[in-house]
């Protein structure tokens, strides 16, 4: 399969017709229940297809090879509607960039270190709401709650974007089970966006962490970019000081060069590098499993927002116009310390490709209601 990268997978439909699996080669969609003729291609999701595991995954990366050479008939993308590409299980979400943690710990909390005391001994996590979890393009509404300072309920006045990366879970295992290696698990990536209202989330998440400030939507992208596609992304990860615990420690290089663009309203307002993330996902599936908790076919995790070294490589508006106090001046004259209604945010990626070329990663977008 030497030069060859396969394509993303999702579920799409034509109009009066059934969703089902498909992959995305270029503006068209290769149907695979048509093209290879398996019945886990009929489905309305990728989940059974995910849950045969990775000699199954690239058995099926080289037929699809194979029928793209052999000229298989495509479906112009205009023509079908993508759905959410897999039925999640449970969807975990992490917080691993040095940079934006010590960002919003400046914030948060002035007055001590950016960093709590556990945060470089282990990938911090909480579990999100797997059935808020949406397909690019899903409109977002704005949500209402207890703001801070509060008690004062309304609508969020903080809402905010998140720039992450997902990691889409494939072979499952049994309760008590530790995981195998991240790739026996994990099938591909998909594109975040964390919608995060922040006032909601200042008022709430003292002690046991983020509530109805994330749970009110997560979008993702449409079709699941399987790792053997980022083949040519992957670097060794950020080095560590101090050395993680033995059940930690890194066996395979997982830390990935891609790079993310941030669209508001259509002007690039951020470029987050997810090369410098100090926690590498093979790390996020050790800690999330080391305890025998079970994997599920579709469970979810998410890096956390992807912050750079640089201003103009933050993942999130509240570190781009620090909390409110630096707005974003935009090119209609408009400024913007958060999210306004109507506004749309799009979030692009590439990686590097076998010939020197990007891979283009897809796209997760959603206007504000
Ligand atoms: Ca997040």
């Amino acid at each position: 399969m030497s030069g060859f990268t396969p394509p993303p997978y999702g579920v799409f439909s034509r109009p009066g017709e059934a969703p089902r699996v498909g992959v995305k080669v270029g503006d068209a969609v290769l149907d695979l229940a048509a093209a290879l003729g398996d019945d886990v291609f009929a489905a309305p999701s990728l989940n059974p297809f995910l849950a045969l595991g990775r000699p199954v995954w690239q058995a099926v990366h080289e037929r699809v090879r194979a029928a793209l050479a052999d000229g298989a008939e495509t479906i112009p993308l205009a023509e079908v509607r993508s759905h959410l590409p897999f039925e999640v299980a449970d969807y975990v979400d992490f917080y691993c960039s040095l940079e934006h943690a010590s960002n919003l710990g400046r914030m948060f909390r002035p007055d001590e270190e950016p960093l709590k005391p556990n945060w470089r001994h282990l990938p911090v996590g909480y579990h999100g709401r797997a059935g808020t979890v949406v397909v690019s393009g899903s409109p977002i509404r704005r949500p209402s709650g207890q703001r801070a300072p509060g008690p004062e309920f309304g609508p969020s006045r903080k809402l905010d974007i998140e720039v992450e990366l997902g990691f889409v879970v494939g072979a499952p295992t049994e309760l008590g089970e530790r995981a195998g290696s991240f790739e026996d698990h994990v099938f591909g990536v998909v594109l975040v966006n964390d919608w995060s209202a922040r006032d909601i989330q200042a008022w709430e998440y003292v002690p046991l962490g983020p509530f109805l400030g994330k749970s009110f939507a997560t979008s993702v992208s449409a079709w699941v970019v399987p790792l053997e596609a980022l083949a040519h992304a992957r670097v060794p990860g950020r080095e560590q000081d101090p050395e993680p615990l033995d059940y930690l420690r890194r066996s395979a290089p997982w830390g990935l060069d891609l790079e993310f663009e941030v669209t508001l309203n259509g002007q690039v307002i951020s470029r987050p590098p997810y090369r410098g993330m100090y926690w590498t996902p093979d790390q996020m599936l050790a800690h999330m499993t080391v305890n025998g908790a079970s994997l599920r076919t579709g469970d979810l995790f998410a890096s956390g927002t992807v912050s750079g070294t640089e201003p103009d490589q933050r993942g999130s508006l509240i570190e781009i116009s620090w909390n409110g106090a630096e707005p974003l001046k935009l090119t209609d004259g408009s400024t913007r310390a958060f999210l306004e209604d109507g506004d749309t945010v799009t979030i692009t990626a590439t990686a590097p490709g076998p010939g020197g070329e990007r891979i283009d990663l897809g796209e997760v977008t959603g206007t504000v209601r």
